[in-house]
């Protein structure tokens, strides 16, 4: 059967539906397909359940892309303040938990609840259970389906990344691109655990739920040729050791900027003067000393293997200033990471030269729009992916 509409949206999640309530709102008949039996799957098991929906500090510098300047015009067009104006619309109760970042008070399913009222109130169609087997273009967009066929002028693809599988994730967004000639910036998991190479695993991987405040940064000093041209971005949050490497809010957001070969620097103990007593005092230069002075630092655990690794050969003033500064300086070379698996964004994706940073309509095929994750823009941890979802959507809403 032959079922036309003004716009088809390929993707009912974060982005895709709230780019169907704008364009909806705007008097367009606007279907959204999704292949998964449930909609906005990933809406639901966010921020632990509970949906770290935006970001109140939300700038520009919050998000990687090969093209750092191509995401400003839609988070500008479409702020933190729109989408919080919505959600109290709605009167869904959120708090703000740390650093800026908003959750429910309740559920996730309060956030997905108010974007499928609003698609209601708007007029939109969402249809899940329906699987695309093909897109193509003549006079219009055709998507082929088992039984049906949908006609738009306008196709939006919002079908998310590669992280989680599980979760409905594919790759068809990618493909779409392929086939009409559009760029792709390689994939990468990212807000993704990085694991360990077989040394580090020997020495930590019985410290497996061990956690400690850090700074966390790209080693750029030994290969500056593969360390990110863009910035020096540093983490001060939590490092949580698992049995195969390492993971916790600084090393996801780390993740994003690492490439296979660069080191990972973490300050244990920032600003923190460690070993200043035992400096001092020449007596009770120690292990015992020593083993106190890290306790005071860093979990029990930890401490005491810091010390294993690096007892100084001497307790020379020297010999201190070495163990203070390793405590200062780990510097770990990670063997990968834990994959789309358990990757919580996949950056790399539709290149963003190809399309208008406006209305996020590409440049090359007239009417074919690609917002979300599925495009070369990825958020730091906290609420910025979804803001990115929120403001690209927006933009393409308006444009349809
Ligand atoms: C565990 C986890 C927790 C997260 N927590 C947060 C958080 O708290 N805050 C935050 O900002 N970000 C969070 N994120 C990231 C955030 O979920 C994503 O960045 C965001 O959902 C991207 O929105 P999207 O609409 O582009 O893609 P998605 O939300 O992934 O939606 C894509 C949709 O497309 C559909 N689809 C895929 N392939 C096809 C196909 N072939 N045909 C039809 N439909 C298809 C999928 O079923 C899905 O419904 C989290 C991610 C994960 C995995």
């Amino acid at each position: 059967m032959k079922h036309s509409y003004d716009a088809i949206i390929l993707g009912a999640g974060a982005a895709g539906l709230m780019c169907a309530i704008e364009g909806g709102k705007r008097g367009r008949r606007v279907a959204v397909l999704d292949h998964a039996d449930r909609i906005g799957k990933k809406i639901l098991i966010s921020g632990g359940g509970r949906c770290n929906f935006t970001n109140i500090h939300c700038r520009p510098e919050n998000f990687l892309s090969a093209n750092p300047h191509f995401a400003k015009s839609a988070l500008a067009r479409y702020t933190p303040a729109d989408f919080i104006r919505l959600v109290e619309k709605h009167r869904i109760a959120y708090h703000e938990k740390t650093l800026g970042q908003l959750f429910c008070d309740r559920t996730a399913q309060d956030i997905l609840g108010m974007l499928e009222e609003e698609c209601t109130r708007a007029g939109v169609r969402i249809l899940p259970a329906t699987k695309v087997s093909d897109v193509s273009k003549s006079d219009t967009f055709v998507l082929r389906t088992k039984d049906d066929e949908f006609h738009a002028p306008a196709l939006v693809v919002a079908t998310g990344g590669l992280s989680i599988p599980k979760m409905s994730a594919t790759g068809f967004g990618y493909e779409i691109a392929k086939k009409f000639g559009i760029g792709i910036v390689e994939t990468r998991p990212a807000l993704v655990p990085l694991t360990f190479g077989s040394e580090d695993v020997k020495k930590y991987k019985d410290l497996a739920g061990v956690s400690a405040e850090v700074v966390a940064s790209i080693e750029a000093a030994r290969d500056k040729a593969r360390a990110p041209k863009s910035n020096h971005p540093q983490f001060r949050e939590k490092m949580l050791f698992t049995h195969r490497g390492l993971s916790g809010p600084a090393i996801l957001q780390i993740s994003s900027y690492w490439k296979k070969g660069n080191g990972i620097a973490m300050d244990l103990a920032p600003s923190r003067d460690v070993m200043g007593a035992l400096l001092r005092s020449s007596a009770g230069r120690d292990v015992a000393a020593a083993k106190a002075a890290l306790h005071q630092v860093l979990p029990t655990r930890l401490a005491e293997r810091w010390l294993e690794h690096h007892t100084p050969a001497k307790w020379t003033n020297q010999g201190i200033e070495e163990l203070e500064r390793s405590v200062h300086h780990w510097e770990v070379t990670p063997e990968g990471t834990e994959g789309y698996e358990k990757a919580e964004v996949t950056a790399g994706g539709i290149d963003t030269d190809e399309l208008s940073s406006k209305t996020m309509e590409s440049k090359k095929v007239p009417g074919l729009y690609f917002i979300g994750e599925v495009v070369d823009v990825t958020g730091h941890l906290g609420g910025f992916n979804f803001q990115w979802a929120w403001a690209s959507g927006f933009c393409a809403g308006q444009a349809l």
